[in-house]
């Protein structure tokens, strides 16, 4: 095994560097700079579809190494929710991940005190890697939520593109919450969004994981799903588990018992995870950049799955159903949300419920 990786790594290597890929894109979600990817490269033919794949819905391998097939659209709107940067052509996921996502954005109007959500990156229409800004998000069970609410009107596609991120943190202090702007809604958002059983993990940035460590008084049983990552601190990285008979979805540990606010977390406020890489020796050969990822190293279903037959249209795959589909195509963008409210599609399961929050 060992002898095949290193001769396909010899191989393909010089054909497929990607560039330096820093150690914050594999943790998680930054923007990394991007060069044109290489023929046969996962992203670049993952990111070519613009459709799923007919047939149910199955997560294949692993969230940073997979793909999907049947996913479903987020509608672009609901009452308590707007999908954003429209473009990336991202909001796909597996059904159990679009439904836990709209009950998050009503339970939480309802209990959290938190407006509506803006819904990041899902995932591609196909999953698999993107051309930027994730390692993981390939099967259908990772999505981003903005830190900001959704304001009390529909935003025109351009507004979606163009409003900037907010950071939660202080810019001119190390990995500190900035008390302006961190509201205790948001930290009923993360614990509500924590409650449910089927989210095994919420990746935030480790200045909101003390601040939730030091400040939430609350039931600390779901705590722990809060993780420290890279990044993170202008929206929140939700993931699922592998929902019940996907049998293709390779699951992930379990977070360890308690609330992680322990030395797991202060080692992120120890110089070792932000100190520059260490130069090379003299005369040593510099590291080769991580090679990139191939459609051969993704399990071997997901080259079936690119080439698999796509539904008819959107439309046809949103969640909710087609009426759910066009909210933002089908009423004139500038309208006034009061306007248009009736008209937005009642999709999404309602609570039957109440999340296990104090
Ligand atoms: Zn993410």
């Amino acid at each position: 095994m060992a002898f095949g990786f290193a001769q396909a790594f010899r191989t393909f290597g010089k054909l497929t560097l990607a560039g330096v890929i820093g150690a914050s894109l594999a943790a998680g979600d930054v923007g990394a700079e991007q060069k044109t990817p290489s023929p046969g490269s996962a992203k670049g033919l993952f990111g070519a579809v613009s459709l799923p794949t007919q047939g149910p819905a199955q997560p294949v391998g692993f969230y940073a190494k997979g793909c999907m097939t049947g996913a479903v659209a987020l509608p672009t709107d609901g009452p308590t929710w707007e999908a954003m940067r429209l473009s990336r052509n991202r909001r796909w996921g597996n059904p159990a991940m679009i439904s836990l996502l709209e009950r998050l954005s009503q339970d939480g109007a309802k209990y959290a005190g938190w407006p509506g959500i803006l819904v990041g990156d899902i995932a591609q229409p196909r999953g698999g890697p993107m051309f930027n800004g994730h390692a993981s998000h390939q099967i259908g069970l990772d999505a981003d939520i903005w830190f900001t609410p959704m304001p009390p009107r529909r935003m025109t596609a351009e507004e979606r593109e163009d409003l900037p991120f907010t950071t939660m943190l202080q810019k001119d202090k190390f990995l500190t919450v900035d008390p302006k702007v961190w509201t205790e809604s948001r930290a009923r958002l993360l614990m509500l969004a924590a409650s449910y059983p089927e989210v095994e993990r919420i990746f935030v940035n480790p200045a909101i994981k003390k601040k939730m460590c030091d400040t939430w008084t609350g039931d600390r049983t779901n705590l722990g799903k809060l993780r420290p990552e890279y990044g993170h601190d202008s929206h929140f990285h939700i993931r699922i588990k592998c929902p019940p008979g996907a049998a293709g979805c390779t699951p992930q540990a379990r977070v360890a018992a308690g609330d992680g606010c322990d030395k797991s977390l202060a080692w992120w406020f120890t110089p070792e995870p932000w100190a520059p890489p260490k130069p090379p020796k003299p005369g040593a050969k510099p590291p080769k950049p991580p090679r990139e990822m191939m459609v051969s190293d993704l399990p071997k279903a997901c080259a079936a799955v690119l080439n698999a037959p796509s539904v008819a249209s959107v439309q046809a795959a949103t969640y909710g159903g087609p009426s759910a589909a066009s909210a933002l195509t089908a009423a004139p963008a500038a309208a006034p949300a009061a306007d248009t409210d009736g008209a937005l599609p009642d999709v999404g399961p309602v609570p039957n419920d109440k999340p296990a929050i104090q």
